[in-house]
């Protein structure tokens, strides 16, 4: 149970969803976007957060977009992550969201929900950083289309009463070689500890990595390691785990002795597979 009562709104354009969250700013209450609304109701029922107002984005004609328009794989922030695998439109993408819960609240998380997450993982991000991907945004009243990483630096960056409505991927990036790995600690359904996105392009492997730091992240100098022909596989490997942009995590999912452990497996089998296809 919520234990705190708040307004549903669910606008059918984007200008109302805008103009929604400024009547209820206005009003000096709280509002919240509100997408697949699976962690929103999972932390209201714990009081980890509060809102006045939720504002359901679901009714917004862009945001339900899935389908290719030009060169640009059009996805819309509502899409569930169901739906995004069952497309097969971005084999990688699919695999990687499969990946998250469980099927049934795979119907209902969204990938908008997923990369706007309070948690850690935000794993359907991976793909996104690895493939240059644009967003389309709000930005006060007016829609802008930037990329991905001017607005996503560990976490999403949207100001406040901004919310996402579309991201955009390039179809030439769609078909490449891939590889999407997830661990965790028992079960197939639970957080990583570590997942793994990385593709090949122009004979360079590309990584993405969720669960082993505090936020999502790709990194150059990563890159640049694992595409050094200096060394043995074993050497990149350990300079990877050298060069992270920060300290692995240490929680009740893995210990970072472990998780640093479970990440060597990983780029092990990650480049076992790329390197063949480069
Ligand atoms: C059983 C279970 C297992 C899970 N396992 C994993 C996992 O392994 N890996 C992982 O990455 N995640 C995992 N999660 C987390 C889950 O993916 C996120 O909580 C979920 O993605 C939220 O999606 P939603 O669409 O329901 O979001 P909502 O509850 O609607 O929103 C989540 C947050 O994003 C904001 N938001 C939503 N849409 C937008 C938008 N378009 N623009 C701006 N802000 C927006 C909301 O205001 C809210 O703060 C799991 C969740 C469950 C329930």
């Amino acid at each position: 149970m919520i234990a705190f009562d708040f307004e549903y709104y669910k606008p059918s354009s984007i200008a109302e969803a805008v103009e929604t969250y400024s009547i209820v700013q206005t009003q000096g209450k709280s509002a919240m976007f509100f997408s697949g609304g699976t962690e929103f109701i999972t932390f209201a029922r714990v009081n980890k957060l509060k809102a006045d107002a939720v504002i359901d984005i679901k009714g917004i004609p862009e945001c339900n977009v899935l389908e290719v328009q030009g060169n640009e794989l059009v996805i819309g922030a509502t899409m569930s992550l169901n739906k995004i695998t069952e497309s097969k439109l971005f084999p990688l993408l699919g695999e990687c969201v499969k990946q998250i819960a469980d099927h049934t609240s795979r119907n209902k998380i969204t990938i908008g929900g997923n990369i706007n997450s309070e948690l850690i993982y935000r794993e359907s991000v991976l793909p996104l950083l690895l493939t240059n991907a644009k967003v389309k945004i709000t930005n006060g009243n007016e829609v802008e289309t930037v990329s991905l990483d001017t607005v996503f630096n560990k976490e999403m960056k949207l100001k406040p009463g901004n919310f996402l409505l579309q991201l955009m991927v390039d179809t030439s990036y769609i078909d490449l070689p891939y590889v999407s790995l997830k661990r965790t600690k028992i079960s197939k359904v639970g957080y990583p500890v570590v997942s793994v996105a990385a593709i090949t392009k122009n004979n360079q492997i590309q990584v993405a990595f969720s669960g082993v730091c505090e936020y999502p992240f790709r990194s150059a100098k990563i890159e640049a390691i694992l595409n050094d022909s200096n060394g043995t596989t074993d050497e990149r490997i350990e300079r990877v785990i050298a060069h992270l942009p920060s300290s692995i995590v240490d929680d009740i999912q893995g210990s970072g002795e472990y998780r640093a452990f479970v990440l060597k497996n990983v780029l092990l089998d990650t480049l076992n597979v790329l390197e063949r296809v480069k």
